[in-house]
């Protein structure tokens, strides 16, 4: 994966772990998420009760597993934390669902990817905290209802349009990240940098914060590749001059394009007059895979106006020939 992958590797999560703010007072942006899980959490600790389950979605990177991380912490309860690809079969989730304390808080990622009898299966859990464990097979086989704990689930999906209306209209809230500024992650770049006991100047962590594409996962990991560089070819502070060269060296331009994003600008623009083209096509120009080309570039493409997919093909934005430094040609299909 590249160094502007919105995605967490495995050795990752572990100092990603030590910069998650613990607090909703620590957090940076989402001001509207903050304020409104803010009072769902203290009017439920005023009942006594645990909360409503709540419903966070986004892309990766923006901080759901940290804000759940932070609604277990704020409610002063134990978190379990699974994912739905990790709950296969409705055994693994009634597993989970009945070895849970009163007031726990589960932490399910990726909900959308559950199987569907687990879905079933979680639907009840939430409404009546009540499970059917289905003991024996074909005619002979029996539910046996067990009772569970009453807890609050906490499910993140990058897609709340893939979840089925039912397991949707079943959280009580729904807070939808969005992507920060620049200013926020410099903000964010400060703090992390606090923590990593690394200088940064104020120019320095704006240039990190304005390359991380909206993603506070990637101005962490952006900040580290920046500390790397300050050490081993500079004085140790995170300036913007240096910034500027370390991102360069990982070819990370200002806009946080890297060598995939550019190299799909260019085939598009240079080899096929900006399209239409189709998908394989694309890919197949720059050695890519299909899927790396449509999941991996394309949607920060899309978002920075640069690319648009059209029933005809992909097609290059008047922007895109700008990015390159190229004039738009007169006989482009717009
Ligand atoms: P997600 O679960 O949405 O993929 P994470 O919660 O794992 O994202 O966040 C990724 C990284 O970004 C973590 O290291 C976390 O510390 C940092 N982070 C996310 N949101 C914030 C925020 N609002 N303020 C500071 N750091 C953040």
């Amino acid at each position: 994966e590249g160094v502007v992958s919105a995605e967490a590797s495995d050795d990752e999560r572990v100092i990603e772990s030590a910069l998650r703010p613990r607090t909703l007072d620590e957090l940076i942006g989402q001001n509207r998420v903050r304020d409104q899980l803010g009072l769902v959490l203290e009017a439920a600790m005023s009942r006594g009760k645990p909360p409503d389950h709540v419903l966070l979605s986004g892309p990766p990177g923006l901080g759901k597993t940290t804000l759940a991380m932070i609604i277990a912490n704020e409610l002063a309860t134990p978190l379990r934390i699974t994912s739905g690809p990790a709950i296969q079969h409705a055994g693994d989730l009634a597993a989970i669902l009945s070895s849970l304390s009163e007031g726990e808080v589960l932490f399910l990622d990726e909900i959308h990817r559950m199987s569907r009898p687990a879905e079933e299966m979680l639907y009840m859990a939430m409404e009546d905290f009540r499970v059917d464990v289905v003991v024996g097979k074909g005619p002979g086989a029996t539910a046996i209802p067990l009772e569970i704990p009453p807890f609050t689930l906490v499910g993140a999906t990058t897609r709340s349009g893939l979840l089925p209306g039912p397991l949707r209209d079943r959280f009580g809230f729904t807070a939808h990240l969005d992507y920060y500024e620049t200013s926020e992650l410099q903000q964010i770049v400060h703090r992390s940098a606090k923590l990593l006991d690394v200088p940064v100047t104020d120019d320095g962590a704006h240039e990190i914060g304005a390359r991380s594409r909206g993603t506070a996962r990637i101005a962490n990991r952006l900040l580290r590749r920046v500390r790397d560089f300050a050490q081993v070819r500079s004085d140790g502070i995170v300036r913007e001059d240096t910034a500027r060269a370390a991102l360069a060296l990982f070819e990370v331009d200002e806009l946080g394009l890297d060598r995939l994003d550019r190299a799909v600008l260019d085939a598009l623009c240079k080899r096929f007059g900006g399209g239409p083209v189709g998908l394989g096509t694309l890919a197949v120009a720059v050695g890519e895979e299909r899927e790396t080309v449509e999941e991996v570039a394309e949607p920060f493409l899309v978002r920075c106006g640069y690319l648009q997919r059209t029933p005809r093909g992909r097609m290059a934005t008047p922007a895109a020939w700008k990015h390159l430094g190229l004039a738009v040609p007169v006989d482009a299909a717009y």
